[in-house]
């Protein structure tokens, strides 16, 4: 029986999905290009969050087309025929970049960051979609490009617009500000699709610094208000029939993945440690029953309470 589960074990895993077949896609977290084949081996069905300031933080000059054009090409090379999603530069905050981010901000949170910071240096924008597009043409991986901390219905219209002229159609935005979860059905209809970071997303709902300890208590996505926000997204995508993925920490989390499916989301990406374990947890459920798992998370007042809760309504099902 060793023999066989071991053998078991070196088999490609299975795609993510639910009890009844509901296809629930699982793809990676990565920041370097490093870590796609480990991804891969652990079943990766794609990448869902592409960090691309992880190639530059220790840059103090801003990164040539021809070196993001390399890291780019070598990263679609590991997924060839697979959704491969790139997230352009967010830079600003927890993850500043020399070349970027000058200006002293007493809130950096709140500040240039992410899209903002790309808009204010609009020929590194350019490079990175010419980076991204030259990349896309050699191989053969499905590209989707994100822009970071897109908080207005113009910006992604300007985004999309961009991103466009460079020939490239999937062009989505990340939702991580309230402002943006709460006119997703309004944002959906310009992007391609949406994914939602939850870890940004909670840092604002709650107004707690997400890298500050002393108000870590706040920094929970099992926070009602922020499983609200992630159903408004996840009902804007359906209504207009995007794909709106999950691809914060809370992705991670087996019961909470369980949630995000009852609450409509459509693929999960995480870091690829994280992929057996919710794999295995969302095949003890069917869409139905992750639905009755969502409602009971979304009534109560407070994260503890929704996990506690989401804990007590998987138990009475599986
Ligand atoms: C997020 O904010 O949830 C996210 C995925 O992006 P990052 O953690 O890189 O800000
Ligand atoms: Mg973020």
């Amino acid at each position: 029986r060793i023999r066989a589960r071991a053998a078991q074990a070196e088999l490609p895993a299975e795609p993510g999905r639910l009890a009844d077949g509901t296809p629930l896609p699982l793809l990676a977290n990565l920041g370097d290009v490093a870590g796609a084949a480990p991804a891969v081996a652990r079943g990766a069905e794609g990448v869902g969050l592409f960090r691309t300031e992880f190639l530059f933080l220790d840059s103090t000059t801003a990164p040539t087309v021809a070196d993001q054009r390399a890291s780019y090409t070598a990263l679609l090379e590991a997924f060839p025929g697979k959704k491969v999603v790139v997230r352009l530069l967010d830079a600003g905050a927890d993850k500043p970049l020399p070349f970027l981010n000058d200006a002293h901000e007493e809130n950096p949170a709140m500040g240039l960051r992410g899209l903002r910071a790309l808009r204010a240096s609009e020929n590194l924008l350019r490079d990175q979609l010419t980076a991204l597009a030259e990349a896309d043409a050699a191989t053969s991986a499905d590209l989707w490009v994100m822009a970071p901390m897109v908080s207005t219905v113009e910006e992604t219209v300007y985004f999309v617009t961009i991103a466009a002229e460079y020939g490239i159609r999937t062009a989505g935005v990340m939702v991580e500000v309230p402002s943006a979860a709460l006119l997703a059905d309004r944002i959906l209809p310009h992007a391609a699709f949406a994914s939602i970071g939850t870890n940004d997303l909670t840092q604002y709902t709650l107004a707690a610094d997400r890298q500050l300890g002393s108000v870590a208590a706040f920094q929970s996505p099992w926070h009602p208000a922020v499983l609200r926000l992630i159903q408004e997204v996840a009902r804007a995508g359906e209504s207009t029939g995007k794909p709106v993925g999950v691809c914060g920490e809370a992705a991670a989390d087996p019961l909470l993945a369980i949630v995000l499916a009852g609450l409509g989301v459509t693929s999960l990406s995480m870091s690829p440690a994280a992929l057996a374990d919710v794999r295995a947890s969302l095949l003890t459920v069917t869409l139905d029953e992750a639905r009755t798992i969502a409602e009971s998370a979304l009534a109560a007042d407070e994260a503890a309470d929704a996990k506690t809760a989401a804990l007590a309504a998987a138990t009475r099902i599986t």
